[in-house]
């Protein structure tokens, strides 16, 4: 299957060469329907009234999207003082906001209990901290049932070889220090890792959550947590999670949760990726083709400074490609995409198979809309890009200027 996001509207009024003529090339272009569908499909999942989804902000936490986001009911959580500033700059109240933190100082703490955002802490001494600073107070733990998922080491974040959560064996632990500063355990929360298609594992965490939920009689909430996977690869037939039939599984764990729990509760999920990965295209432009001891490489103007995903996970995104100004031959060939830093591991696509590829066309990298911009650097002195958006009724605006030199070196202080 050929996939061709362009001629399926995704750029809306524009073709993709006018939008980097307009907003500089490297860009992320995001589709607005996309984002809202994504949105909707996610609380319509199960049937039980009270659940909740937060869009884990940390995948993109653009204030225009997060704009969108809410308009379409759906909560947040958040990593770092400055993500609930981001939150709060597209409208979030704090009570919108859950704050998950992991190793952070008395600063970053207090700054979330004077903002009035429900924390969850991750670590006993978290909690201690957390018990110090706001004796009396309501808070949450992340707890770690043993096991984890996800599609590359570094994203796995439960288990018994993760930095992440507390130690369920540790629950005695957690109450004498609840007592000892009268905090009141308002939630239970995990996330076991990122990136799965298939529910079972998700389901047995959810499981072992809430065995341990049993044991603190007075929650106010029980967060699954995230991790819900995009198809990257499209031409091998990946499916997608079939979210309406993990719906339907959560439904008859949280019914049966209640009814022996004696109060229904507000049951949390927290996907990232999902929401926003496939709302974005990041155009790129071709400056070179060569051929170098047999290979054929395509260099463009998407350095890993700008996606990083395939030098930090080994991801795979899929490429289309935008001819300019000449025939399409319908040649296919193998070539190898490349950006422009100075790193040989510098590569976006290894050995793909692509239509031929001439300079100055452009390329389309796909499902870029997750732990990418948020990702970039100005590494190599190069400026972060700019976001656009297109609308619903096919125009589009900017959501990001891109960088300027001046950005560049604006916190830069010269000696005297
Ligand atoms: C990153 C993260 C998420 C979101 O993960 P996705 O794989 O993008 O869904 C959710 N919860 C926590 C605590 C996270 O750190």
């Amino acid at each position: 299957m050929e996939y061709n996001l362009r001629e399926e509207g995704f750029y809306g009024n524009m073709e993709p060469e006018q939008i980097t003529e307009m907003y500089g090339s490297p860009v992320y272009v995001y589709n607005e329907e996309t984002l809202r569908s994504r949105c909707r499909e996610l609380k319509k999942m199960v049937r039980y009234p009270h659940f909740v989804i937060d869009y884990s902000i940390k995948a993109n936490f653009n204030p225009a999207l997060l704009q969108i986001v809410k308009e379409e009911g759906l909560e947040v959580d958040v990593m770092s003082p400055g993500e609930i500033y981001l939150a709060k700059m597209a409208g979030y109240e704090a009570n919108e906001i859950f704050y998950i933190c992991n190793n952070v100082s008395e600063q970053e703490m207090r700054y979330a209990i004077e903002a009035g955002v429900t924390t969850s802490v991750d670590s006993l001494s978290q909690l201690e901290q957390y018990g110090r600073l706001n004796p009396g107070g309501k808070v949450a733990v992340r707890l770690n049932p043993g096991y984890g998922a996800g599609h590359h080491q570094k994203v796995i974040t439960a288990g018994k070889k993760t930095k992440f959560g507390i130690d369920v064996e540790m629950l005695p632990e957690v109450k004498a220090v609840l007592a000892r500063y009268s905090l009141k355990l308002v939630g239970v929360n995990q996330h076991i890792g990122s990136l799965f298609l298939e529910k079972e594992q998700y389901l047995k965490s959810v499981d072992s959550l809430l065995e341990c939920a049993k044991e603190f009689s007075d929650l106010e909430f029980v967060d699954f947590g995230g991790g819900f996977g995009i198809a990257y690869h499209k031409e091998n037939q990946i499916q997608r999670l079939d979210l309406a039939d993990l719906g339907k599984s959560l439904d008859e764990i949280m019914y049966r949760f209640v009814k022996e729990y004696g109060k229904e509760i507000t049951f949390r999920a927290e996907p990232g990726r999902y929401v926003t990965a496939e709302s974005s295209v990041l155009l790129g432009t071709v400056n070179t083709v060569k051929t170098n001891h047999g290979k054929k490489y395509i260099g463009t103007d998407i350095g890993f400074n700008v996606l990083m995903r395939p030098v930090l996970y080994d991801s795979y995104h899929e490429i289309e490609v935008y001819e300019k100004n000449r025939k399409v031959t319908g040649k296919r060939e193998t070539v190898t995409i490349v950006g422009n830093i100075c790193e040989s591991g510098d590569i976006l696509a290894k050995d793909r198979e692509l239509p031929h590829i001439e300079e100055k066309d452009m390329i389309g990298v796909l499902d870029a809309g997750a732990y990418g911009h948020v990702m970039s650097s100005n590494y190599n002195g190069r400026l972060r890009p700019a976001e656009v958006l297109v609308k619903r009724d096919g125009e589009n605006c900017l959501i990001r200027k891109r960088d300027t030199l001046d950005d560049l070196v604006k916190n830069y202080v010269l000696l005297p």
